[in-house]
C-alpha cells in the first residue's frame, strides 16, 4: 500500500467510525438506569442496578426486564439523529402538518406523557389507561423477552412511545380500522411528534431511527420492516399519503 493511500484511510476510517452508534458498556447504562431512567419510566418494580455479570442469556427474567427497559430508556433518550436542513423543510406530506425532527430526548417526552409504566403479568396486549387520574402504561411480560442478547430495546421504545401518546397531549383513542368496528388505527401519518395517533407518532421515530440515526444496519432494517407494517395495516389514510411517506423515510414505494 503507499503512503498517500495509507494517509487517507487513516483520515477516513475514525470519521466512518465515529458515526456508529452503540449502547453504552452495562455499568455505564446501570448508572443511568438508577441515576435518572428508573425515575423517568417509574416501573412498577423495585429499583435495582443491572446485573452487569451475567451473560444477557442467563438472565433471570426480572434481571432481564432491569436489562431491557433500561435499554430502551437509553435509545429513546441518547439516539443521535443526522439530518441536513432541506430534511425538516420539505413540503409536508399531510397539508395541515408540517415536518419535526424528534425532541431533543424521547424519554423526556415519554416521561411527560406518562405517569407509571406497570409491568402486567396478566396482560396479553400492552395498553394505557388512567387509573384515578395517574397515566399508566401496562406492558405483558412479552414485550420483555430479549430475543437476541444483542437486542437494544427499540422495539421496546417504540412501544413505549405508542402508549405513551395515548396519554397526553392531549389524551388520544384510535379510530375505527376502515369499515372494521376495530378501534385500532389511525386516520393518517404524521411527521410531527407533537401531533398524530400513536401508531403515527411511533412509526415517525422509527423511520428517522431507519433514515437518521446511526444504529447498526440490522436493527434499522427492524424499524423500517414495523414502519412498512403500520403503513400497510393500522392508517387509514389513502395509498397516495402512506406511499408518500414510505418514500420520503424508508426509500421505497409501499405495496398495495
Ligand atoms: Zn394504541
Amino acid at each position: 500500500m503507499n503512503l498517500t493511500l495509507t494517509f487517507i484511510l487513516f483520515l477516513f476510517a475514525p470519521a466512518i467510525h465515529a458515526k456508529a452508534q452503540e449502547l453504552p458498556s452495562c455499568r455505564a447504562l446501570s448508572t443511568l438506569w438508577v441515576k435518572s431512567y428508573y425515575a423517568k419510566l417509574n416501573p412498577s418494580w423495585r429499583k435495582a442496578p443491572l446485573n452487569c455479570d451475567t451473560e444477557p442469556a442467563e438472565l433471570t427474567p426480572k434481571e432481564r426486564r432491569n436489562v431491557l427497559a433500561a435499554r430502551a430508556a437509553y435509545v429513546l433518550d441518547r439516539t443521535r439523529f443526522s439530518y441536513r436542513p432541506q430534511d425538516i423543510s420539505a413540503r409536508p406530506i399531510v397539508s395541515s402538518g408540517r415536518i419535526q425532527a424528534p425532541p431533543r430526548s424521547m424519554l423526556d417526552w415519554v416521561s411527560r406523557r406518562m405517569d407509571r409504566l406497570v409491568y402486567n403479568e396478566r396482560a396479553t396486549y400492552a395498553f394505557a389507561h388512567r387509573n384515578n387520574g395517574v397515566g399508566e402504561v401496562h406492558l405483558p411480560p412479552t414485550d420483555f423477552h430479549m430475543t437476541r442478547p444483542g437486542e437494544r430495546g427499540i422495539g421496546l421504545a417504540a412501544q413505549l412511545i405508542h402508549e405513551a401518546r395515548h396519554l397526553g397531549i392531549p389524551d388520544y383513542g384510535h379510530v375505527a380500522c376502515g369499515d372494521t368496528d376495530q378501534y385500532n388505527c389511525d386516520a393518517t401519518i404524521s411527521e410531527e411528534f407533537d401531533h398524530g395517533g400513536s401508531h403515527a407518532v411511533a412509526a415517525l421515530w422509527l423511520s428517522w431511527v431507519y433514515k437518521f440515526s446511526h444504529w447498526p444496519r440490522s436493527e434499522k432494517r427492524r424499524a423500517a420492516e414495523t414502519v412498512r407494517w403500520v403503513l400497510r395495516t393500522r392508517i387509514n389514510d389513502g395509498h397516495a399519503v402512506r406511499n408518500a411517506f414510505s418514500l420520503r423515510y424508508l426509500g421505497t414505494p409501499l405495496d398495495p
